[in-house]
């Protein structure tokens, strides 16, 4: 019989994802951020061996602007398979909120990566907007199952939990469905416990989830997913900072830290390979 105060997702590996560059931080807010292909390798291979078991990747062009170009993709992954890195690689689909085309947003999943980012809506971004059209989501799901991309159905708030579960419905996704919950956006649900709580609940059973919070949410709210049975996401795309006043000097510094605290609190961490099991990817040949 179950025991609810004891559930098995609370003794489930822990997936840490480490989203090591994004679309929006320079090297001026923190010079240890990797922009170009082989940082962003080393950077994913630093934080695979401090316990990610997932990297997500964003690329900039020669300026240090987001792009989503597929070559630049290809050879960050390439970089990282040369170095003996087993890691799950997630491409981004976000293509910087308004800076790129629908089109060139989607080319990344051609290259039928592991997982892809899947935003499962729009909402006002920073300054900006960023737009998830039914229409591009549509084809971006199709395309997905076409090239074999676990999609990761990123949340910013819970119409976007809704909208993901109206995909499901539609089985436009395939399971196990992976969400990530994004919250401290500006623009989107704010980064608290009660916001988290709130969309977890409104996931299917055997849903899985993981939690991202932006800022000086990510670590609390990494804290809160661990305990509650769900993966975490941390890295400098989401949070510059290690302390406050204090930038962070890797991204494997931030993972090394979940990492402690998952120790402490019983939750194993899950090796790549554990983690494409819990995922239903299949093993890297
Ligand atoms: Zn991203």
């Amino acid at each position: 019989m179950l025991d609810p105060l004891d559930p098995p997702a609370l003794h489930q590996p822990l997936i840490i994802s480490a989203a090591l560059t994004g679309s929006w931080p320079t090297k001026e807010q923190n010079p240890n951020l990797p922009v170009t292909e082989e940082e962003i390798a080393e950077a994913a291979v630093e934080a695979a061996a401090a316990g990610a078991a997932i990297v997500h990747l964003h690329v900039r062009n020669e300026h240090g602007k987001v792009t989503c170009d597929p070559a630049r993709y290809a050879k960050a992954r390439d970089l990282i398979r040369a170095a003996g890195c087993d890691v799950i690689i997630n491409m981004s689909t976000g293509g910087g909120a308004g800076q790129t085309t629908d089109e060139q947003r989607a080319e990344p999943v051609t290259l039928a990566p592991e997982i892809a980012s899947f935003d499962c809506g729009s909402l006002n971004f920073g300054a900006g907007v960023f737009v998830n059209s039914p229409t591009f989501l549509t084809k971006l799901a199709a395309s997905m199952r076409e090239y074999r991309v676990r999609p990761e159905i990123e949340c910013f708030e819970p119409g976007h939990v809704a909208n993901g579960l109206r995909f499901i419905q539609d089985a436009a996704i395939d399971p196990p469905y992976w969400f990530q919950m994004v919250l401290g956006v500006r623009g989107g649900a704010p980064g608290t416990i009660q916001q988290l709580v709130h969309m977890v609940q409104m996931l299917p059973p055997g849903a899985l989830w993981s939690a991202c919070g932006i800022g000086r949410a990510q670590l609390p709210l990494g804290v809160a997913a661990m305990t509650m049975g769900g993966h975490v996401r941390t890295g400098l795309e989401d949070n510059l900072w290690y302390h406050k006043g204090e930038l962070a000097q890797s991204n494997a510094q931030l993972v090394a830290r979940l990492v402690r605290i998952a120790g402490e609190i019983g939750r194993p961490v899950a090796s790549p390979a554990q983690a494409r099991e819990i995922l239903g990817i299949s093993p890297l040949v």
